[in-house]
């Protein structure tokens, strides 16, 4: 109900302010005012006092926001108690870092299958997550029901990948590998090119320097 009426910046601040109320959580702080968390997120105290008045009144003036009962508003609304599992498609390199990492640090998401053609990998066991050949994707996405799949194959296979993917209802992409992949309305694509993003963060320092 309530997450229905959040408007759409507010909504994307949401994880920014759970991650850091859980770091306020986790080294005992029991209460935050606008000021001490508009410092760490950076963003202006304002736009938060805005965007908490859309969780109720959760506020006290000269006692700040309660961590717990923020904690609590946060992990219901961002589904936090419901755990998704993702299929990571491509065992290379970075497939293997993300597969290592597997989110570790977040309680809602992990990795839970791979898939690759490299029989080398396929039928073994990577940090605890089981590779299966590609001829088995599809079966498999069905079975376990996953609908989140990070995309981690070479950019010449990411569409034919991407075809198979939505055929088996796939709603989410993390695609990282630079190619835009088409994909119908029904699935939603998150690009993460990370050559781009260092070219542009090298780009920037070169023409204007770190200041903002
Ligand atoms: P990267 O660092 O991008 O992961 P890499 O050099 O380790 O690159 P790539 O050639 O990009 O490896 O391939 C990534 C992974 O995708 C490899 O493990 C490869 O076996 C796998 N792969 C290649 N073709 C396919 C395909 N058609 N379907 C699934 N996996 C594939």
């Amino acid at each position: 109900m309530v997450a229905a009426t959040i408007p759409q910046a507010t909504a994307k601040r949401l994880p920014i302010y759970y991650r850091y109320l859980n770091i306020l959580a986790d080294s005992g702080k029991k209460r935050v005012s606008s000021t001490e968390l508009a410092e760490a997120v950076k963003v202006d105290s304002a736009t938060i006092r805005r965007d908490f008045s859309y969780f109720g009144a959760l506020g006290k003036r000269g006692y700040g926001y309660d961590v717990e009962s923020l904690l609590e508003f946060f992990k219901k609304t961002l589904n936090q108690d419901k755990l998704t599992n993702v299929a990571l498609i491509g065992v290379g390199n970075l497939g293997h870092a993300l597969l290592n990492f597997n989110f570790h640090k977040s309680n809602n998401v992990r990795i839970s299958a791979a898939f690759d053609i490299n029989e080398e990998i396929t039928g073994t066991i990577q940090s605890g997550v089981p590779i299966y050949p590609m001829s088995d994707m599809k079966e498999q996405l069905t079975v376990q029901q996953i609908e989140v799949v990070i995309l981690t194959v070479p950019s010449s296979v990411a569409q034919k990948v991407t075809d198979e993917l939505t055929e088996v209802g796939v709603k989410g992409i993390l695609n990282f590998t630079p190619l835009r992949i088409t994909v119908p309305e029904t699935v939603r694509v998150q690009n993460v090119d990370l050559t781009n993003e260092l070219q542009t963060l090298v780009y920037f320092l070169d023409h204007f320097g770190p200041g903002k």
